[in-house]
């Protein structure tokens, strides 16, 4: 087992998707300048993202139905059960995000709980998440083990993937996210993120991991991710990048760094200003 120090010396998969959409978060994480892990009261997108979220746990019930309840409820429509499923998701929510959600005021949460579970009772939503059974189907075979950590001293990497199926032959890593579905295939941060878990499993496991899920929560939609040679090039070149920022490099800003909703905005700022001061002299 690994000690705090250990820890911290590894580079977390995080700090690689953080890498990729800007170098810069990486720099003032380091310098221990942390996004205030606390909400705003009135912060709606942190509630949405926790409801989605949690979503992404519950597919394979809302998409085959709730196999636990299936003798006390064979009767149970199909509605039913998708209304119990939610609500499970709504008691729970602070109960689980109590560090993200603390300081959200009740009302505006009962408010964002009640148009989330009108969106996902949509027909059109429902449709959409019931084409995408293959996922369900595994795990309703394999199940899947929540937020699995898995440290590699050897690639000095270590991560938690939001799920792990074992099938007995494969291991394969799951990812929620919820954001922007693309339009077709797996976005190349989320190709990266599974390949960086792909070399953690095969680290861990002595197998090779063939390809992992992304689950586009929000459209619904999953996509299968073949593990490709490229990815895992990408995922190793970025862990030393990485390891070059923790250690003090001030990088170059992201090529479509969110600046707009940065909480680094002003530090970003005053240290590009002295940059430039110390070059024009
Ligand atoms: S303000 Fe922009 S460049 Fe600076 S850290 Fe934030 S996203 Fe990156």
């Amino acid at each position: 087992m690994l000690d705090t120090q250990d820890r911290s010396t590894l580079v977390k998969v995080s700090e690689l998707t953080h890498y990729l959409l800007c170098p810069r978060l990486v720099y003032f994480n380091a310098q221990g300048k942390q996004q205030p892990a606390h909400v705003q009261k009135n912060d709606r997108s942190a509630i949405e993202h926790a409801l989605f979220k949690e979503l992404g746990f519950s597919w394979q019930k809302l998409c085959l139905g709730d196999q636990e309840n299936v003798p006390k409820s064979r009767d149970r429509k199909p509605d039913e059960a998708i209304a119990q499923t939610l609500a499970e998701i709504t008691d729970d929510l602070e109960l689980i995000y109590k560090n993200e959600l603390g300081s959200v005021s009740e009302d505006l949460l009962e408010r964002v709980k009640t148009d989330f579970v009108t969106l996902i009772s949509t027909s059109e939503w429902l449709g959409r998440l019931q084409s995408n059974d293959e996922l369900a189907l595994l795990e309703r075979s394999f199940g899947f083990e929540r937020e699995r950590s898995v440290i590699s001293q050897r690639l000095g990497l270590v991560g938690s993937m939001d799920k792990l199926i074992r099938t007995g032959d494969e291991h394969i890593p799951c990812i929620i996210k919820t954001g922007r579905c693309p339009a077709y295939s797996v976005w190349k941060r989320d190709r990266m993120q599974l390949a960086a878990y792909a070399l953690l499993l095969e680290d861990a496991y002595e197998t090779t991991v063939q390809r992992g899920f992304v689950e586009y929560i929000r459209a619904p939609e999953v996509r299968t991710a073949v593990i490709k040679r490229g990815d895992r090039a990408l995922a190793l070149q970025t862990v030393k990048r990485v390891k070059r920022v923790k250690n003090g490099l001030f990088p170059d800003k992201g090529e479509h760094a969110p600046c707009e909703h940065c909480a680094f905005a002003a530090q970003c700022e005053t240290r590009r200003t002295l940059l430039s001061r110390l070059l024009m002299r």
